[in-house]
């Protein structure tokens, strides 16, 4: 592990004062956390920060949980076993309870902030070995080790010729279903923008995932109150049955007119994409539609009309066509 200067921010307003930007080239220094995925990745010399910025000391400002009649305020210091476990979120918003509890382990769970895992890393094996040079993520311009390598857990959306991993957190598809917003703060201000927005396809510039500002800190998530909250569920298929990424998984909220015709359908998909990945396309096809095994079915065909595979991979279309109608149908079925 590479030496780093180590600061405590214990109010807000510390949170920011002597971060200068990086000069150019150096890498910027990284907020710190539960620390699940940074000192993981400092660890294995993935990520070298010169300074780390541990931001544990703000938990009784970002780290709380408050349901109201506009929605849910999710602090981005709250544990993840926190929110999995509250009332409120498994009662109103049951597909981020899920998302949550689906994830890594109990003992990770209780390490992990809500902020940490919306921008956690990909698991894309030569990203996470640096004895493989061929990496344009983790070393811009080496090339793409994947695309003629192990690739069976790879995207099939939002990649490009430059890297093809896939973003490996649950989560973030729940808060992309339920139309979340991200509240930042950073050197110039506060701002907030749609969660939708946070990450980045891929492209030209695999290294840059997300639109964060140099700085910036992730505050709070806000869920707005949606008659599709309630029923919505999240569904998960993977390699083995616990403390495994998603190989493909779909998080699903819907709102049921009479007779079961979808008034609205929010459908976000997992495993699959560079970034958590909203199926439009899926959500118009199903709109105006009695929620039948055919709908479900033509929705799934939909959401992966566009994906592009690569080698070992294909056989996620028809998984991840799977994962969706059945998560769907699931949602249909819920008593709520
Ligand atoms: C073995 C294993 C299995 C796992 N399985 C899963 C799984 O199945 N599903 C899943 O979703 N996840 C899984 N994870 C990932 C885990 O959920 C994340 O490591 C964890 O959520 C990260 O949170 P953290 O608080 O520890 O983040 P940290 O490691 O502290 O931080 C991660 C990154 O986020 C930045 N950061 C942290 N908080 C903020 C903030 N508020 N604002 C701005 N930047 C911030 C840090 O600077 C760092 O770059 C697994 C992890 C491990 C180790
Ligand atoms: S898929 Fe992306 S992360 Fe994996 S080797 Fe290629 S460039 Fe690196």
């Amino acid at each position: 592990m590479n030496p780093f200067a180590y600061r405590r921010a214990d109010d807000a307003a510390a949170v920011h004062a002597g971060t200068a930007p990086a000069p150019a080239g150096a890498p910027p220094a990284q907020f710190l956390a539960g620390g699940t995925t940074l000192v993981d990745l400092m660890k294995l010399d993935v990520m070298r920060p010169a300074q780390i910025i541990d931001i544990n000391g703000l938990q009784r400002v970002y780290g709380g949980i408050a349901a109201g009649r506009d929605g849910l305020l999710l602090g981005a210091l709250a544990r993840m076993s926190q929110v999995e476990a509250d009332a409120a979120v498994r009662r109103n918003y049951p597909v981020i309870a899920q998302a949550l509890q689906q994830a890594a382990s109990p003992q990770l769970r209780n390490m992990a902030s809500l902020g940490g895992n919306v921008l956690q890393r990909t698991r894309c094996a030569y990203f996470r070995d640096p004895g493989y040079s061929a990496c344009n993520k983790r070393n811009p311009g080496s090339g793409c080790a994947a695309l003629d390598g192990a690739n069976r857990k790879h995207g099939l959306f939002g990649t490009s010729e430059r890297c093809i991993a896939t973003y490996p957190g649950d989560f973030a598809q729940a808060l992309v279903a339920l139309g979340a917003t991200v509240q930042l703060r950073g050197p110039a201000g506060a701002r907030t923008i749609r969660f939708e927005d946070l990450h980045l396809p891929y492209g030209d510039r695999p290294h840059i995932e997300t639109t964060l500002r140099p700085g910036e800190l992730i505050t709070a998530f806000h869920v707005p109150a949606a008659p599709y909250t309630r029923r919505s569920l999240y569904l998960k298929i993977r390699d083995r049955r616990s403390y495994a990424f998603a190989l493909t998984s779909a998080a699903v909220a819907l709102d049921l007119g009479p007779g079961g015709v979808v008034a609205e359908a929010r459908i976000a998909l997992g495993g699959v994409a560079s970034r958590p990945w909203r199926a439009h396309a899926a959500e118009a096809a199903l709109r105006g539609q009695p929620l039948t095994e055919a709908s479900a079915r033509h929705a799934a065909d939909v959401a992966f009309a566009d994906a592009r595979p690569h080698g070992q991979n294909a056989f996620k279309i028809e998984l991840g066509k799977r994962t969706v109608a059945r998560a769907l149908l699931a949602a249909a079925a819920l008593e709520i």
